[in-house]
């Protein structure tokens, strides 16, 4: 399989292309069609396999087909560190170079919890997150909610619950509407992860990176 028979739109296979992906790797091409109907999907799957792309690639062609207006945030992916957080939106914004998808990232620490919420306000099609500190913006501020969110993330579900944030965790997924599609990535399966998955999906196909 190549990109280009995955059906994916001219602007995403251009972002694609300048960041120099020919071949999907085996999550990818297993999760890409599947993601792009619409499906819930638990994938096992470590850093390295691609995983990154495998999500985000369904997501920004199904959000470019959403209505635009008005602005509506579409999907929300959480992260268990600020770190993967940001590796995350520079691959997005790579790939979304030649669509207007806008995206931003809302994590705990340098920048402060005003512009973040000044940002959310303008309702960003994509928001990358790590779960406390989305949290603090769902429970505080009057003006933000996730009723648009269309597809939810649970990027490494494993460190998500090992960081301690099955709470936060929970809270979010609660507040997104219960009509969405859910795309969970871990490295480990256990007890755990599976009561995540139970929790935040719907017979969700299962795939092995
Ligand atoms: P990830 O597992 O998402 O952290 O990705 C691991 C690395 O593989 C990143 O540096 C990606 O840019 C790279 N990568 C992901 N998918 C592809 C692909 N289809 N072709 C070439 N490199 C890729």
């Amino acid at each position: 399989t190549l990109f280009s028979e995955l059906n994916i739109s001219r602007p995403i296979m251009r972002g694609i292309s300048a960041i120099g992906y020919v071949t999907p790797t085996s999550v990818q091409a297993q999760c890409i069609p599947p993601a792009l109907a619409g499906r819930d999907i638990c994938a096992s799957a470590v850093t390295g396999s691609g995983k990154t792309a495998a999500f985000m690639l369904p997501i920004l062609e199904r959000v470019i087909h959403m209505p635009r207006t008005p602005a509506a945030s579409r999907a929300l992916i959480l992260t268990p560190t600020r770190e993967l957080a940001a590796q995350c939106l520079s691959m997005t914004v790579s790939i979304a170079r030649y669509t207007s998808i806008k995206s931003c990232l809302i994590v705990g620490g340098s920048k402060n919890n005003a512009a973040q919420a000044t940002e959310l306000k303008t309702r960003p099609d994509l928001i990358i997150a790590t779960p406390g500190r989305l949290l603090d913006h769902v429970q505080n501020a009057a003006s933000f909610d996730l009723d648009d969110i269309a597809i939810l993330v649970l990027d490494e579900a494993d460190r998500l619950l090992d960081l301690g944030f099955i709470e936060e965790v929970t809270e979010i997924v609660k507040a997104c509407p219960v009509q969405r599609q859910t795309l969970l990535f871990s490295a480990t399966f256990s007890t755990k992860v599976d009561d995540l998955v139970n929790l935040s999906m719907k017979r969700p196909l299962r795939v092995k990176a």
